[in-house]
């Protein structure tokens, strides 16, 4: 493995803060294919660390084996300073970097560090996954997003990396200034990932996406592969209409009665919304609907029309 620095920040004290990129090289003189992982775009977003930390450990066995046929870039923290704090935003700037990718508009740093990053994984990939946990709020099962029209190339490759679903979205403009977009834009098939939580390592979900990491490399012939990965979850493939969203109706305290990943009926209860100072119970919330509850909310806190649920359903709401 072989470690380089592809940004270096200065600081007003003590080291710079530098982004690094390890890469495992290919044996064959021209790599068959080359892949990016990207983790840490926010801070707060941890267990796309993990995820590395484990892709690390397993790939530096495989190239003592001479596996590598293509060629992996692995990015673990490309938000060095939002991850110091534990924080979304890049701090002091206070900006999401994944919303200031294809900008030219705006000279700053984090958009510096975008333009940098952006550049050096459109030149040193054909592929690329970039890996999120979701906010405080929402518990999410392993998912990829994709955004409508770039389904056809994404979904066959989706398939391979062991999500529980595979959620087709429609396009908005907000989505237009994120690493994933520019990729996709530039010809370079990008699967962007969401699982768990922030601020929190859900062992077992990372442990599901690292040997579905390890069978897209082995499927789309980047790492040798005679041992077939271990069974991959097929995943649910959903389309906008085949997603509900239960939201609050009242201000209150949400506590929640199962989590992600249960086959729900409709008319199922799936937590009580309180009202902790009068004693009163406001709602109860049950399923509008039978299918796949992949989103839970986890942040207690409520007002009128918070987010408390998604179900994947088989036909359409
Ligand atoms: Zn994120």
């Amino acid at each position: 493995m072989l470690s380089q620095c592809v940004f270096s920040v200065e600081t007003p004290v003590g080291p710079p803060v530098e982004i690094i990129r390890h890469t495992f090289a290919s044996n064959l003189p021209k790599p068959v294919k080359r892949i990016s992982l990207i983790t840490g775009l926010h801070g707060d977003e941890l267990e796309g660390l993990y995820i590395c930390h484990r892709l690390i450990e397993t790939l530096k066995s495989l190239e003592e084996q001479n596996a590598f046929k293509g060629e992996v870039h692995i990015y673990p923290a490309v938000n060095p300073q939002a991850l110091e704090t534990g924080t979304r935003l890049w701090p002091f700037f206070s900006v999401d970097i994944n919303r200031t990718f294809g900008q030219t508009n705006t000279p700053s740093l984090p958009s510096e560090v975008s333009k940098v990053l952006l550049e050096d994984i459109k030149s040193n990939s054909d592929l690329a996954v970039d890996i999120h946990s979701s906010n405080l709020h929402l518990m999410e099962l392993p998912q990829i997003r994709i955004i409508k029209g770039f389904e056809k190339k994404l979904v066959p490759l989706a398939k391979f990396c062991n999500v529980d679903l595979i959620w087709v979205h429609p396009h908005a403009e907000i989505f237009e200034s994120t690493l994933g977009y520019s990729l996709n834009q530039a010809k370079i098939p990008t699967l962007v990932i969401e699982t768990g939580i922030c601020l929190r390592i859900n062992k077992n979900y990372c442990e599901q996406i690292v040997l579905g990491i390890l069978n897209l490399l082995q499927q789309t012939g980047i790492l040798d592969g005679d041992e077939p990965q271990a069974n991959i979850i097929p995943p649910k493939v959903v389309q906008p209409e085949c997603v509900t969203m239960i939201q609050a109706k009242n201000a209150g305290l949400f506590v929640k009665q199962t989590e992600v990943g249960q086959i729900i009926t409709e008319g199922e209860k799936i937590g009580t919304l309180i009202d902790p100072v009068e004693g009163k119970v406001l709602e109860e919330i049950c399923s509008p609907c039978s299918g796949l509850l992949f989103t839970i909310r986890e942040h207690p806190l409520t007002s009128k029309g918070t987010p408390l649920a998604r179900i994947a359903t088989e036909e359409p709401a």
